[in-house]
């Protein structure tokens, strides 16, 4: 087993700090001030192949796998974590459930320009009703005429739906089979009867936001359905599993930018006549804090380790998430107590950080979420990669 990565992998996760150092940095108040949503650098990243790792080159992606995409969504979220979101919208989630399961034309439509950062993905599952069960809590009806579904219903907290250009939203077709949850692409550019709202969070981006939305006769065209009729949960679930590759490294990448700050704030402040580093107290919440960010991050590497041998992941992915978000929690509790009343402060960077990893505790299924999926399959009543996981990156298919 080796654990060095490769340099290849390195020298992107150079590219994304730099990135984020010359391009983002400098101008991400002038976005957070205006609320305006930064297109231009979302394409540059998009330019710069921070999105095309797991699809093939002439989908003008690099298949550099999903270890590369871990690393990728790692270092900006330890850098930019509002740039963290990017990752799913653009590189996974979105474009990576139209390239699994899509027909060959809607590929070509779809993926080229949402790995490109050309045009602006989302993802719209939750709806106002509830996220965590998806097969209950879907509402939103599509009803096919002809050539067209019409969409009616709300969803929420959709990231980046005030801004996308494409997305994969899903919707209850009546009577079709199973559940009859389905998946469209869809585009709320092309088509009325799309209105997005965004919703404030203390700490976290408003240009790179989450939104409302609401649905009234929204069409779809009947080719853009992804999958069959009553296929949307299955591919919906899949979805999720990629999801929580980028998520689990985006924790990771949260928990060092925590481990970070607060072992510099410590080494630097001075209590007492002496750093507060030096003090046993603090020493205890800065070791358990590199040491779960540590191992965060290797858990969330095997993640992308295992899809890259077109290996069932998804036991491991829940594992790592569940885990990377305790590391998370740890290491922005430690970085909150060092700074002691700064850290209330609105412009101190720990606020912002706490608020990212309280936003990633939630995505791709809460902590809940994973224990249920995590403890039933440890006991044996439920296998957690019970359901072959779709691969076509590396050519698995059920
Ligand atoms: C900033 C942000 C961006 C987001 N972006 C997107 C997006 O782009 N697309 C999208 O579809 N969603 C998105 N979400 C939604 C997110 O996925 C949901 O918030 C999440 O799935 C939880 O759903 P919920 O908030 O409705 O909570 P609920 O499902 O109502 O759950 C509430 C609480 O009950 C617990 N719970 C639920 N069921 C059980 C159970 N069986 N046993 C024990 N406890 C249980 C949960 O763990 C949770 O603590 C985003 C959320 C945020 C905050």
């Amino acid at each position: 087993m080796d654990f060095a990565l490769p340099e290849e992998l390195e020298a992107v996760r150079e590219s994304v700090r730099r990135f984020v150092e010359r391009e983002w940095l400098p101008v991400a108040d002038r976005y957070e001030e205006s609320g305006t949503f930064p297109r231009a650098e979302i394409r540059r990243m998009g330019e710069a192949g921070f999105f095309g790792a797991a699809f093939p080159e002439e989908l003008g992606g690099s298949a550099l796998g999903f270890l590369a995409v871990s690393v990728i969504a790692e270092e900006l979220s330890r850098r930019a974590p509002e740039l963290g979101y990017c990752m799913n919208m653009q590189a996974m989630t979105c474009p990576f459930t139209i390239f699994n399961w899509g027909e060959d034309r809607q590929v070509r439509a779809f993926v080229p320009d949402l790995i490109a950062g050309r045009r602006i993905g989302m993802f719209p599952l939750t709806e106002p009703g509830g996220g965590s069960d998806p097969r209950s809590s879907i509402r939103t009806t599509a009803r096919r005429e002809g050539g067209i579904y019409r969409l009616d219903g709300a969803k929420m907290f959709i990231t980046f739906a005030h801004a996308a250009d494409a997305g994969i939203l899903f919707a209850r077709v009546p009577g079709a089979p199973g559940h009859g949850i389905t998946a469209f692409i869809v585009e709320p550019k092309r088509h009325p009867g799309f209105r997005a709202h965004g919703i404030r969070m203390s700490g976290l981006s408003w240009a790179l936001r989450a939104n409302a939305l609401f649905l009234e006769d929204f069409r779809v065209p009947v080719e853009h359905r992804l999958g069959a009729e009553g296929e949307g949960l299955r591919i919906a679930l899949n979805a999720l599993e990629y999801g929580r590759l980028t998520v689990s490294a985006r924790l990771a990448g949260l928990a060092r930018a925590c481990c970070d700050l607060a072992v510099a704030y410590a080494r630097e402040r001075e209590v007492g006549g002496r750093a507060i580093g030096r003090y046993q107290m603090v020493q205890e919440r800065i070791a358990d804090a590199v040491v779960m960010a540590d191992a965060a991050r290797l858990m969330a590497y095997r993640v992308g380790w295992a899809m890259d041998r077109g290996l069932p992941a998804n036991r491991i992915a829940a594992r790592a998430k569940y885990f990377a978000t305790m590391a998370a929690k740890k290491a922005a509790a430690a970085l909150f107590e060092v700074h002691g009343g700064y850290a209330l402060a609105d412009d101190c960077p720990v606020r912002k950080l706490r608020a990212y990893v309280d936003m990633l505790t939630v995505g791709e299924g809460t902590e809940n979420v994973q224990r249920i999926l995590i403890a039933e399959d440890a006991l044996g009543y439920r296998d957690a990669d019970r359901h072959p996981s779709r691969n076509r990156l590396r050519r698995r298919t059920d």
